[in-house]
């Protein structure tokens, strides 16, 4: 018997972007990085409802809030839940997403009492390698936020960043890292160069980036979502389907955090003249 195999599809909305203080090298969305983006302070919930609807009408599974910035804190809390509340009064059938740096193990009960089922917190490179990327927090903080997030049951996404300078050990101490943590879903990120960003380019070519979707699923082998997501098409290009051969079962459709995705729709039909089926978590 021929099975498909599922795609787990995500959407992100970025309710509040650039507005972060921190110096990871890689981010269009840290002030420090004098990047021509749109930074803005909130979105209305209003839109963020919208938002989540064009997700759900293009198959999403998990829908995503995600804000710039090191930290929650206790207004940032109060906006998350309002948009929380609002997009589940609409029935959509969505899995509700929060991303919002490191968190109290508090803060992160509260998302779970108002219905939030997966938090972000991605380790984005290994402890020796981090502090090259970003010197603000701690690699140990990150960690602290996802052991918090098992603790308060939610359920864990965590992931990393490639093609940023780490090298083969640094990717396996990181997959052994997200390893000790039993996460549901990792998250795969390729840097995707953008002018006046410090690190100057991605170097990766797509059989390792292929070979690094290999090694997560390897090593990670307890998660059930291996998700590639931002620098999908700028990695692949026209290869960007293959990544369901080499491990992934899921991405992020729609647009990105601070660029432009593929478009959900064409997606849909290249996934579907694939022969895959959408998944259900
Ligand atoms: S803490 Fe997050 S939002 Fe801020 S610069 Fe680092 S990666 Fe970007």
């Amino acid at each position: 018997m021929n099975t498909q195999k599922e795609i787990y599809l995500c959407s992100i909305s970025n309710i509040e972007s650039g507005t972060c203080a921190e110096d990871c090298k890689f981010c269009t969305q840290s002030t420090k990085n004098d990047i021509d983006i749109y930074r803005y302070k909130r979105k209305y919930i209003s839109d963020i409802v919208k938002e989540a609807q064009i997700a759900r009408k293009y198959k999403a599974q998990g829908f995503c809030l995600v804000t710039a910035g090191k930290e929650m804190t206790d207004s940032k809390l109060k906006y998350i839940l309002e948009a929380t509340h609002a997009i589940k009064k609409e029935n959509l059938g969505l899995k509700i997403n929060a991303c919002n740096g490191l968190a109290t193990l508090e803060q992160l009960k509260e998302l779970k009492k108002a219905g939030i089922e997966v938090y972000n917190h991605n380790l984005e490179a290994s402890k020796e390698f981090y502090p090259k990327l970003c010197t603000t927090h701690s690699w140990e903080e990150r960690y602290q936020t996802c052991l918090n997030v098992k603790e308060a049951g939610l359920n864990l996404a965590c992931g990393g960043i490639f093609g940023v300078g780490e090298s083969f050990e640094d990717r396996i101490s990181l997959f052994n890292s997200i390893k000790s943590l039993n996460p549901m879903i990792v998250p795969l990120n390729f840097y995707h160069y953008t002018q006046d960003l410090p690190i100057e380019k991605n170097t990766l070519s797509k059989d390792e980036a292929f070979n690094i979707i290999k090694l997560a699923k390897q090593t990670v082998d307890s998660a059930k979502v291996i998700m590639v997501g931002g620098g999908r098409e700028s990695m692949f290009g026209q290869n960007q389907y293959e990544v369901f051969e080499h491990g992934a079962n899921s991405f992020i459709i729609g647009n990105y955090l601070t660029t432009q995705g593929e478009s959900a729709r064409q997606d849909l039909v290249n996934i579907e003249k694939l022969n895959y089926k959408i998944a259900v978590l």
